[in-house]
């Protein structure tokens, strides 16, 4: 394990949302769902060497809590649920994909079931390749559910319900292996905001019962793919969907909000009814290729300053950033280590 020290004491902790691009040996670039290019032992190796490249350069960039850029998996939703029994991914049904594309998706069939551990020895590795804090990134029940056509339940609040049992077993024992922040990815928050309020955050509670690392949920306007930049068209001057589900996961157990800001319509006030909670401040547009200055990332964190104190401000990046070029996203990260180190600097 490398030597150096941990930077847990200072203020402004950077991480990401979760993704980075993969490498070109290891999957094609800038498609989502890309088909490995290794098969077996190789494709083993080649997961392990590719999460080594992704903490390095997180550490040259200064990210404080580093992920394994999801190196290991080719969905952050799907190749969860491909290791669950009762889903039939051979004879997909048509769905409407929040709101917002139709896309031929797998069909619950029957009960859902965990039969085996899925990312826990991934999280293992991850844990085996760093001294710094790291974090596991799951996908949500919401989310889940909105990628299924469901033939057996017929209710989303109860396959939520299952989906959250099942995510509670594999983040306890991820906790157990030492993961120091689980996050799941929740991007169905900004779509169904009364399904939020009536399971939602009962569903996140429950995927999180008992464990002893953080927890933190991400909300996002999606990745920068044409299906969400045309759906943002849509919502107007001011994009006001956190507005009824903060004061929800305020007074909840989570510990962290992961966010969107950076090159967004979110009225920044609305961070500040996050109050008590760890707020991870999108300061990194994923949507663009344009590479912000560590004086834009600066920029963002300040103006998120006025409703979040620095001690619980988290500078991450706005959602994942698997569509992006490699190169593209090594800037971004730099940028992102850089600008949180230019305030840490104006704070003393
Ligand atoms: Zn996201």
């Amino acid at each position: 394990m490398p030597s150096t020290p941990d930077t847990a004491s200072r203020i402004l902790q950077t991480t990401i949302a979760g993704s980075l691009p993969k490498p070109s040996w290891l999957a094609p670039p800038s498609q989502l769902w890309a088909p490995w290019q290794l098969e077996g032992q190789r494709l083993v190796e080649g997961k392990h060497d590719a999460v080594r490249l992704a903490l390095a350069e997180q550490r040259r960039a200064g990210i404080d809590i580093a992920s394994d850029g999801e190196q290991t998996r080719r969905h952050f939703v799907t190749t969860f649920i491909e290791a669950l029994e009762g889903v039939d991914f051979e004879h997909k049904r048509t769905v409407r994909i929040r709101q917002r594309y139709d896309a031929d998706v797998p069909v619950v069939v029957g009960p859902v079931a965990r039969t085996r551990p899925i990312f826990v020895e991934d999280a293992r590795f991850l844990r085996s390749q760093t001294s710094r804090r790291v974090k596991f990134t799951l996908p949500g029940p919401m989310t889940m559910v909105d990628t299924l056509y469901d033939e057996h339940y017929k209710s989303r609040e109860k396959l939520a319900m299952e989906f959250a049992a099942i995510l509670n077993a594999e983040a306890r024992e991820m906790d157990a292996a030492g993961i120091d922040v689980i996050q799941f990815d929740e991007p169905a928050f900004n779509v169904y905001m009364d399904e939020v309020r009536d399971w939602g955050i009962a569903a996140l509670e429950k995927a999180t019962a008992g464990l002893k690392c953080k927890t933190a949920v991400h909300i996002c306007y999606g990745y920068g793919i044409k299906a969400n930049t045309d759906w943002k068209k849509t919502l107007g001057s001011e994009w006001r969907q956190y507005e009824s589900t903060f004061p929800l996961l305020a007074a909840s157990k989570i510990d962290q909000v992961s966010l969107e800001c950076a090159n967004s319509k979110v009225p920044l006030e609305l961070i500040g009814m996050l109050r008590g909670k760890d707020v991870l401040v999108g300061a990194i547009d994923v949507a663009t290729s344009t590479v912000e200055t560590p004086e834009d990332v600066a920029a963002t964190i300040r103006a998120a300053m006025k409703y979040v104190e620095p001690a619980k401000l988290y500078p991450c990046t706005n959602c994942g950033m698997v569509p992006l070029s490699r190169e593209v996203a090594a800037g971004k990260l730099k940028a992102l280590g850089a600008g949180a180190a230019l305030v840490r600097k104006e704070l003393g």
